[in-house]
């Protein structure tokens, strides 16, 4: 072993040749100095045997293997176990420990970790540096660091060492301790040398040989070696790989020695992650806010079925859409309609739907409901009922407090119309505008105490108990103050007046009202079914609602309702859903169905079902008049009161039958008012008779979330069911308008996330580019390095992976540097939401967009590396080492 064949080996630049035709033979036990002026090819010929360097022609066997055929891969492995290189400038790597510069051959060559370092330390053991290990190469002077050179190149055993002007930086005397070395090495191995001094190599070597001009021009002491047996192959050994976490620490040390920079680096990468990452915080903080509220708080509120409902989603779509149908095309020849209203009127019919809840409150009630109620905290059926309720103390006459007729003092009758939709809660809204609106006080204590805070006085809690709604600000609008009439409405009206004749308004005073004086106000509450009195004399019943002085006399008798508290809506609640000026208890609701049904006008409207008790006539009167001939008159006088038909009689036989019809259709329309259709419902709902197995509201309490999903589902099993049975118009809908105004808050959240990340991505972009130049300029700076990993046998995918590692480590330390600021500056940004808002915690980065960030981060900068490393790998070996 340890043989070296070159057989008219050549080495050419461009035209000239740096070896030309060398022919030698050399083998173990000989340290041969090569000799010869500067620029004869001395460290051409060092580098092509050492295999940095490829010849041109000619043939170079090593331990009788002919190397023409060896891959990039061959010559790898050839480096790293048979060839130990030395230099005249020792090429270390700086950023390394003498120890692992020691190690580096070892740890590429795949040798374990305790082997790698017994081995280094006894190599450098025995070029005598045992006690310097632990120091990097610039704290050791030049003799010792040309002995760790000696060392490392020894670790792996090599059969030839190649030394290039060894002792060319140092002087005499450590030049003589090296040589000392050398010697003591090429007793079991082959020792090339090249030198200047030939005073040394005629001191030291066995051999010396002669160059110039790329010829070998003398040899002392030339050897035979058969020729090579024909079709030796090289060795298969173990191919030499680079661990990743050599290259990791390799570059780890690398960047430690330009912190600065690689933080700077980091740092400027981990703008686009901060960016990001304070998005995701800002946006996953604010559904998971909005989630834990429907979950806490807003899972308590009901689920309202009413016996009307809208599509609210759709509806709201149809809306935006329905500015006229814009796709319809038409010429500009002559003037088109625009159908906004009566499309828009025609969708608003499409979305509205009837609930049948006279069969879902049988169901509820039923064994098979028994479910639902289990399910729920507490079910209640809401009854539209028609309060009348008057002001008549304090003022000088009567005033209509509910329904309220401020808005008609507007002359905006139309307009309130048009809001009028009779569902409640819509019906609410509506009466905030048109003056006083009275609400029930629907929900447990528990919801209603979180929603209101007691100012004064007490909850109402019997039937004749209300209490007065004020703004957060404890103020009452003008407009309710004047309906309520804690204003005297007179003095609306003359303002109205004022500015109608355009005179100069007078200034309007703040009112302040003391607690007291509000919790002293009375009202007078009159069942609708008390506004009609029987007519003994036309045997019919009058509505006397218009009828003042009847009205008068009504208070007397009507139930007087006390004002006990006021309430203020809870700063603390997320909403109040009711935004009422009043507040009554549903037991006044009940009073009033009681009093309404126990009513004079509604037995008797009860007791005849086919007459309308305003008339005395039955409700199909309509039908039979407009069928009404000469032939049937007789029969249908028979069913007229005893003193109407001979009334009728008469006139038959003055006028004749033909007039006689003429005259009872007439009379007809008079008397009902051309209401021709009023029906018996029609007039049960007049009087306010409610039938309490058709509400017109139920309420479902749910306890908590996951009851509220139950009902859901419950309710979502009632419908299957009544499909089923073919019955689609029983089927239920109601709107989860929480659920729907959570989950639309929440997909907006996420829309401007997804912008928002969008435009913050262009940084990454850039830091990505950044990063890339970054590690461009590092494959600059660390050509040496690179040079000397390829001399002791590193691949050029071992190369590529030391700049991969390098960028992993930037791309990890900016994510990781991105999520620790964005946590940093999540406190002060929950500070000031803190303060803004009233909530803490919303900015909170989750745990797997943080992870993903990371992720994201190595992996765009690993990305930006890879042309740097490619450019690395592909570095020249014998150039890299050239350059300093
Ligand atoms: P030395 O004996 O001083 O070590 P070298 O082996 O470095 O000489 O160089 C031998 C000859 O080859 C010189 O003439 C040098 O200019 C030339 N040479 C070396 N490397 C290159 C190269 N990469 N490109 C062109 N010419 C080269
Ligand atoms: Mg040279």
């Amino acid at each position: 072993m340890g043989t070296l064949v070159l057989e008219k080996l050549s080495k050419r630049y461009g035209d000239a040749l740096a070896v030309a035709d060398v022919s030698l033979n050399a083998k173990q036990g000989d340290l041969v100095a090569l000799l010869g002026p500067s620029g004869c090819g001395k460290t051409t010929m060092l580098n092509i045997i050492g295999g940095l360097d490829r010849y041109t022609s000619g043939n170079l066997f090593i331990n009788d293997v002919s190397t023409t055929a060896f891959r990039d891969v061959d010559w790898d492995i050839y480096r790293n176990t048979s060839i130990g290189f030395i230099f005249q400038n020792y090429n270390l790597i700086m950023h390394q420990t003498v120890l692992s510069n020691v190690e580096l051959a070892m740890t590429l060559a795949g040798i374990s970790r305790e082997e790698r370092r017994r081995r280094a330390v006894a190599a450098l053991e025995k070029v005598g540096l045992s006690d310097q290990i632990k120091k990097k190469p610039n704290q050791l002077s030049g003799g010792q660091m040309q002995r760790v050179a000696i060392a490392r190149s020894l670790v792996n055993n090599p059969d030839i060492l190649l030394a290039d002007e060894p002792t060319g930086a140092l002087d005499s005397e450590t030049s003589a301790s090296i040589m000392e070395l050398l010697r003591e090495i090429a007793r079991d191995r082959l020792v090339l040398m090249v030198t200047h001094n030939a005073e040394l190599a005629e001191a030291c070597s066995t051999r010396i040989i002669r160059l110039l001009d790329g010829r070998v021009i003398s040899d002392t002491n030339p050897v035979e070696i058969e020729a090579a047996p024909a079709g030796v192959k090289p060795p298969r050994r173990k191919k030499t790989s680079m661990s990743f976490l050599t290259a990791l620490t390799l570059s780890l040390n690398n960047l430690m020695t330009k912190k600065t920079r690689t933080v700077l680096t980091a740092f400027a990468g981990s703008i686009g992650i901060i960016g990001i990452a304070l998005i995701l915080s800002l946006s996953s903080g604010m559904n998971n806010y909005i989630a834990r509220i429907q979950k806490d708080t807003m899972s308590t509120y009901p689920i309202q079925i009413q016996s009307q409902t809208m599509d609210f989603s759709s509806m709201m779509n149809t809306m935006m859409d329905a500015r006229g149908d814009r796709s319809l095309k038409h010429e500009r020849d002559a003037v088109y309609s625009n159908n906004i209203v009566t499309e828009m009127m025609s969708t608003f019919t499409a979305q509205v739907t009837y609930n049948d809840l006279e069969r879902f409150k049988a169901y509820i009630e039923s064994d098979e409901g028994k479910e639902i109620r289990d399910a729920a905290d507490l079910i209640e059926y809401a009854y539209d009922i028609d309060l009348h309720v008057y002001k008549s103390d304090a003022l000088d006459e009567l005033l209509p407090v509910q329904p309220s007729e401020m808005f008609n003092n507007f002359g905006a009758n139309g307009a309130g119309n048009a809001f009028a939709m009779n569902m409640r809660g819509m019906s609410v809204m509506g009466g905030a505008m048109s003056g006083s609106a009275w609400a029930e006080l629907v929900g447990s204590p528990e919801t209603l105490e979180s929603q209101y805070d007691v100012v004064a006085g007490r909850w109402p809690e019997a039937y004749d108990e209300i209490a007065i709604v004020v703004s957060r600000r404890n103020e009452i609008s003008d407009i309710t103050l004047y309906s309520l009439g804690l204003m005297d409405p007179n003095e609306l009206e003359s303002i109205m007046d004022a500015l109608r004749k355009g005179q100069a308004t007078p200034k309007v005073e703040t009112a302040r009202f003391a607690y007291e004086d509000i919790l002293r106000q009375t009202y007078k509450l009159v069942p609708q079914s008390s506004y009609y009195t029987f007519d003994e004399a036309e045997g019919v019943w009058l509505d006397r609602s218009q009828d003042d002085a009847y009205l008068k006399m009504l208070m007397e008798s009507a139930l007087n309702l006390r004002v006990v508290g006021i309430l203020r809506p809870d700063p603390e609640s997320q909403e109040t859903f009711v935004n009422a000026n009043v507040l009554y208890t549903p037991e006044l609701t009940g009073y009033v169905i009681e009093r309404n049904a126990e009513s004079g006008v509604v037995w008797a409207q009860r007791e005849s079902p086919e007459i309308n008790v305003f008339t005395g006539m039955p409700f199909s009167i309509g039908d039979t008049l407009a069928s009404l001939t000469a032939e049937n008159l007789d029969e249908f006088l028979l069913t007229l009161p005893e003193a109407q038909q001979t009334q009728a009689k008469q006139a038959m036989a003055l006028l004749g039958r033909e007039q006689l019809i003429k005259m009872i259709t007439q009379q007809m329309a008079a008397m009902t008012n051309g209401a021709s259709q009023t029906t018996y419902e029609d007039n049960l709902e007049l009087f306010g008779w409610v039938d309490y197995a058709k509400p017109d509201g139920i309420d479902i309490y749910p306890p908590d979330f996951e009851g509220k999903e139950k009902i859901t589902a419950l309710i979502a099993a009632y419908n299957d069911a009544r499909r089923a049975e073919g019955h689609e118009e029983s089927v239920i809908g109601y709107t989860d308008l929480i659920g729907l105004m959570v989950s639309s808050v929440s997909s907006i959240i996420d829309i401007i996330s997804y912008v928002l990340i969008a435009f913050v991505s262009i940084s990454l972009v850039v830091s990505s580019i950044m990063i890339g130049i970054i590690t461009y300029i590092s494959v600059l700076e660390r050509t040496k390095e690179i040079g000397i990993l390829r001399s002791i046998g590193a691949s050029k995918r071992d190369i590529s992976r030391v700049f991969n590692a390098e960028t992993f480590i930037v791309g990890l330390v900016a994510g990781g540097l991105g999520i620790g600021i964005t946590m940093l500056l999540n406190i002060p940004i929950n500070i000031i939401i803190k303060s803004l808002a009233g909530v803490s915690g919303i900015s909170a980065l989750p745990l797997y967009g943080g992870i993903a960030l990371v992720v994201i981060s190595v992996l765009l900068t690993l990305i930006a590396g890879l042309i740097p490393s490619r450019i690395a790998a592909k570095k020249d070996p014998v150039e890299a080492l050239r350059t300093e």
